[in-house]
């Protein structure tokens, strides 16, 4: 059941009533909404701060530096890896990155779990690739090689000479008078920055589920971000996790973190005890290796032409061939030839929207069916089953995780919707009944939607001795989601409120990259000391994108999740952080290569 393309497919729909299957997708969702929302989960700190300390690497001891520096990048992740790239090509050197990981790739260097594998195509995922000269080797790659390649960026444009690793901002003010930024550190580090960007990541800051008695558990516990191989043996590179022959693993999450190491750690527990609230809808995954010889082939500028062909198919456009052809694009071209095959073409947004939903109804007929199809007992294959759209929640790929169920010693343990009830000393309680573990898994995600300040662990003070946090209490507001006023030499590097490209994080963040680079760049031929966006430009843009209205997630029909801010109308101020261009990503990439290279960087005050 799978196309020339990998995917799924070849379900017939015709029997299926799918009045009764949005009736059910509204009854699935309503078991699941609870009224505390995004405050069910447990900020990492205080008694369970230790679930974020950094287990890769021992942090040296080193002196606190006093000391000034051009540019400051609070972030050693892909956004503060392309943005130092994108600097040292336009010959601005005295570059500093402080990470608070031991090393660069963000993401990355934290996500070593088993299994742990990126879900969008490398040609379009893996940033400057073609600078580096580096061959993905899978058309889907592995967390380590991501890690590798996050580290030869770093090696590639110098940016170790300068790093802080092991670092964390504890605050950043602007002195005015010097035009400088002050830059403090948990080192004890404070330097002296005339520019400062940050990227911070929007999903890296773990979270715990808010279990009554999460905090009694005298077993082995760890979040799947800070992945213990001294407890399971075993590598990120996938060596077998020897370690867990004789224990029972419970893992609570069943998300796209959980998806990637079930397969592995149902081959390597004693028993293995899978909570889950809601399943993940799981798509085919195809991954293959790269042939060295077809890549060869290629012609310089190849990336650049794979990112346009990717996001302008991923945003429902029009290209003659489909480079990447996987389930991203394959949702976007699915409407768009429903839409387009009908005799008379209702292009209306009303025309859009239900060529969706029937597209929608198809694909997701087809999952589960897979389930069936892969799944030997039919009680599994039912609790399996995702009852809501794909955009609900965010879509996985994978070839071995449904089977995993099918593994002697491996219990799905479904909990309708409701979540695990308790932790004990010993175990987790589902629905009255104990499960005795030697070994609890938090899957459970990472923050969003809390204050910036508590995710980032500073604060910044810009003109006037106003706080950041202040300045966007009532929601993010910037221009092109980059500058903001009153914080003169600022940059904010991110995907909200420019392109909001979700599929395709890092061609957000390139792009933020090259474009603070020709700012900073033209600033120092003008010889200026500050760089900000005027209050008007800043207005001017957030109406119009408030206007288009084009945003992320928030669609209460949908099953709670991070995507709705858990079922939960979001405060309006929230909303206007998931707001993107009116035109669409492609649009919006064009509109600011435009912008950064007519040399007038409208709306920029220079002095
Ligand atoms: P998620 O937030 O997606 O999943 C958390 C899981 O924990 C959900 O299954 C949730 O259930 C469950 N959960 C929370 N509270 C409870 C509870 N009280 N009882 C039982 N279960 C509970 O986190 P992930 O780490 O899986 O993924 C986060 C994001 O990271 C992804 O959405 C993706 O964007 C990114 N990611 C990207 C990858 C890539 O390929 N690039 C790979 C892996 C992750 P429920 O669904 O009901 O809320």
């Amino acid at each position: 059941m799978t196309t020339t393309d990998g995917l799924s497919s070849g379900v017939s729909t015709d029997d299926i009533d799918f009045d009764a299957v949005h009736a059910k997708y509204l009854a699935e969702r309503d078991k699941r909404l609870r009224p505390d929302g995004n405050d069910q989960y447990i900020e990492v700190k205080d008694q369970f701060a230790h679930y974020v300390d950094d287990p890769y690497v021992e942090v040296v001891d080193r002196e606190p530096l006093f000391d000034d520096v051009e540019v400051v990048f609070i972030g050693g992740g892909f956004s503060g890896l392309v943005t130092g790239a994108a600097l040292k090509q336009a010959g601005i050197d005295d570059v500093r990155i402080i990470e608070k990981g031991g090393d660069f790739g963000g993401t990355w260097y934290w996500n070593r779990y088993p299994g742990a594998q990126c879900d969008t195509a490398a040609f379009v995922y893996l940033p400057l690739l073609e600078e580096t000269g580096h061959m993905p080797t899978e058309k889907y790659t592995h967390a380590p090689e991501i890690l590798e390649h996050s580290k030869r960026i770093a090696e590639h444009f110098g940016l170790y000479e300068n790093a802080l690793l092991s670092t964390e901002v504890t605050d950043a003010e602007w002195n005015a008078e010097s035009s400088r930024w002050i830059i403090r550190t948990n080192r004890g580090d404070e330097m002296r920055a005339k520019y400062i960007a940050m990227g911070t990541g929007p999903l890296h800051r773990p979270k715990l589920p808010g279990i009554a008695g999460i905090e009694s558990f005298r077993g082995h516990s760890f979040h799947t971000s800070r992945w213990d191989y001294d407890y399971t043996g075993g590598d990120p590179a996938g060596a077998p996790m020897d370690k867990l022959a004789d224990k029972r693993v419970g893992i609570i999450g069943t998300g796209a973190t959980s998806v990637q190491c079930i397969p592995h750690l149902a081959r390597a527990c004693g028993e293995l005890f899978v909570f889950q609230r809601t399943p993940s809808s799981i798509d085919v995954r195809n991954n293959e290796p790269i042939d060295p010889e077809w890549f060869a082939t290629l012609e310089p500028g190849w990336q650049q032409d794979w990112l346009l062909n990717f996001t302008t198919l991923q945003t429902g456009g029009f290209t003659d061939e489909d480079l990447v052809k996987d389930g991203w694009t394959d949702i976007s071209k699915r409407i768009r030839d429903r839409l387009l095959s009908a005799p008379e073409p209702d292009l209306t947004p009303e025309g859009f929207m239900r060529a969706y939903h029937e597209s929608d109804d198809e694909k997701m007929a087809e999952i589960r069916a897979r389930v069936d199809e892969l799944i030997n007992d039919p009680a599994t294959a039912e609790a399996l089953k995702p009852w809501y759209r794909q955009l609900c929640k965010r879509p996985c790929f994978h070839d071995e995780y449904l089977q995993a169920y099918n593994t002697p010693g491996t219990h799905l343990i479904d909990t309708d919707g409701k979540g695990v009830e308790e932790i004990t000393e010993t175990g987790v309680v589902v629905d009255g009944v104990h499960y005795e573990l030697d070994c609890l898994i938090y899957a459970s995600g990472f923050e969003v939607g809390t204050e910036f300040t508590r995710r980032s662990g500073y604060d910044m003070t810009g003109k006037d001795g106003l706080k950041l946090s202040d300045y966007w209490a009532d929601g993010m507001r910037s221009l092109h989601g980059i500058h903001v006023h009153g914080f003169p030499n600022v940059f904010v590097v991110g995907f909200a409120q420019g392109a909001n490209l979700i599929s395709n994080i890092p061609h957000n963040l390139t792009e933020a990259g090259i474009t603070i680079a020709s700012i900073i760049d033209h600033a120092e031929k003008i010889d200026a000391d500050q760089v900000e966006v005027t209050e008007g430009a800043e207005r001017a843009w957030l109406t119009k994108l408030e206007s288009g209205g084009r945003s992320f997630g928030g669609d209460q029909t949908c099953t709670p999740g991070y995507y709705n801010n858990e079922g939960q109308d979001a405060a309006a101020g929230a909303q206007l952080g998931s707001l993107g261009y009116p035109e669409g990503p492609v649009a919006y990439f064009d509109y600011i290569k435009t912008w950064r290279e007519s040399g007038d960087f409208d709306g920029i005050d220079f002095r």
